[in-house]
């Protein structure tokens, strides 16, 4: 880690042996800088966060004591708007995952082209050992805590991993309450009866799919009769699979916490899911033809493949073995550098988080939107809208990618970040 990030001068407050995602995002700048032309001279601006705020969150327990958490909201980049982007409650979250978060944010929301710029937030709590009471507690203190930098104008939160609607109901009534007025537009993700938006839920699947069919058509992989692969079957990996389904595309394995599933002929995703209601998981689907061991879902042979569950799961250990023709990148982070360069090698086509999730956030732009002017739009209005954004965001980074002789990942990098520098060159720095 040192020699390869020798080039970089490294803010004091992170340590150099031990950078963690925040040094794949380096990496991955770096890789993007030869393309900026005469914008790289602020390339440092992406090296740095804007702001990072580390709060202390203390609550008092059921059992009378008191305890306290680390948590975090960082912004990484506000040169196009204000920050944007989730909070994640998990007892590993560290600094450096959160600052790569919310640069991941930055080039995302560029690469959709929504007016936002890239934040992230978090607290080092695993909310299972959280009774109701508590996590409501917590969320608040939280909230209270970095109130001094959010608001609808500067920074607006959404769930992330282990946080849901509710938080964010109760993050905005908190803030609400701080504020002393309604202040619906300073989070994302709330419940419809809170000025929530339909089609939310499903947007970031939906986006998988509709970049998917982008890519596919490029690839020349016909929709209808496509063998799918899915790890992950939950908010993004089981909409994505629904779609694909729907589109007459062969679910042929579904892996997710509990055990990998597979049908040659396509598994029943409606019927699957009523499973994983029912019992939580995907272990034990009557509907399978074979249930496969956790690791072995990297050998089943696909036309699509779509990690959507974890960050760092396909890896220079895997990647040699994936036999794909597409990659559609549902979770954030879910490819290591190493692997990627061995799948590209061996031509597999990767559509990279930083474009193929932009649905979330793209419909929660929609709903900080439809606040503003407290004014709804139906579900086919949204969707529509959603489809059309995410096509075009596919096709500029495809034409990037074209012209520069780069990937995908890289293609959307460079039209991100010049977009970024543009807006931080035109506005100059201050004072
Ligand atoms: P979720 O909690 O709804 O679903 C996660 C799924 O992953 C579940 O099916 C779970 O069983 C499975 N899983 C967990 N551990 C696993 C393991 N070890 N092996 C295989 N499967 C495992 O989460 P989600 O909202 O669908 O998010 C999934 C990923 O997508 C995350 O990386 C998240 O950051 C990213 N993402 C989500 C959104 C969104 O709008 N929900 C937007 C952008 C990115």
């Amino acid at each position: 880690m040192t020699t390869e990030h020798a080039k970089h001068a490294l803010p004091s407050y992170l340590n150099a042996e031990d950078l963690g995602p925040w040094g794949v995002y380096l990496q991955q700048i770096d890789r993007v800088t030869p393309h900026l032309g005469s914008l790289s001279r602020w390339v440092e601006t992406l090296k740095r966060p804007k702001r990072i705020l580390t709060v202390d969150v203390p609550i008092e327990r059921d059992d009378g004591t008191i305890a306290h958490y680390e948590g975090y909201r960082v912004q990484h980049n506000m040169s196009r708007g204000p920050g944007k982007g989730g909070v994640r409650f998990h007892q590993d979250v560290t600094l450096s995952e959160v600052m790569a978060l919310s640069a991941w944010m930055t080039v995302k929301n560029a690469s959709v082209n929504v007016p936002y710029g890239g934040a992230k937030g978090g607290i080092r709590v695993d909310p299972k050992t959280l009774s109701r009471g508590e996590l409501q507690r917590l969320t608040r203190r939280y909230t209270s805590e970095i109130s001094l930098i959010i608001g609808p104008n500067k920074d607006i939160p959404a769930p992330d991993v282990n946080t849901n609607e509710q938080v964010m109901a109760w993050m905005m009534d908190s803030y609400a309450m701080i504020e002393g007025n309604l202040s619906t537009g300073v989070v994302t993700g709330k419940p419809i009866s809170l000025g929530g938006s339909l089609g939310r839920r499903e947007a970031t699947g939906r986006g998988v799919f509709v970049v998917g069919r982008e890519a596919a058509a490029k690839r020349g992989v016909a929709i209808a009769g496509a063998r799918v692969a899915v790890q992950g079957f939950g908010n993004v990996g089981g909409v994505a699979a629904t779609m694909f389904s729907d589109a007459g595309s062969k679910i042929i394995a579904v892996q997710d916490h509990t055990a990998t599933v597979v049908h040659q002929g396509g598994l029943d995703v409606a019927l699957l899911h009523k499973f994983v209601a029912e019992t939580g998981g995907v272990a034990n689907f009557p509907g399978a033809e074979q249930t496969l061991g956790r690791d072995a879902f990297w050998d089943i042979e696909s036309d699509i493949l779509i990690p959507a569950a974890l960050e760092q799961q396909i890896t220079a250990a895997n990647a040699p073995r994936i036999r794909t023709k597409i990659i559609l990148e549902g979770a954030n982070g879910p490819t290591t550098p190493e692997a990627d360069d061995i799948l590209t090698d061996k031509d597999v086509l990767i559509v990279p988080d930083v474009l193929a999730n932009a649905g979330g956030v793209t419909v929660s732009y929609f709903e900080w939107v439809q606040d503003f002017s407290s004014f709804f739009w139906t579900e086919d209005e949204i969707n529509a809208r959603l489809t059309r954004i995410m096509q075009e965001a596919f096709n500029a980074v495809w034409v990037v990618a074209q012209d520069k002789k780069v990937t995908l990942r890289t293609a959307t990098f460079i039209l991100a970040c010049t977009r970024v520098l543009q807006a931080r060159e035109v506005r100059g720095l201050y004072p």
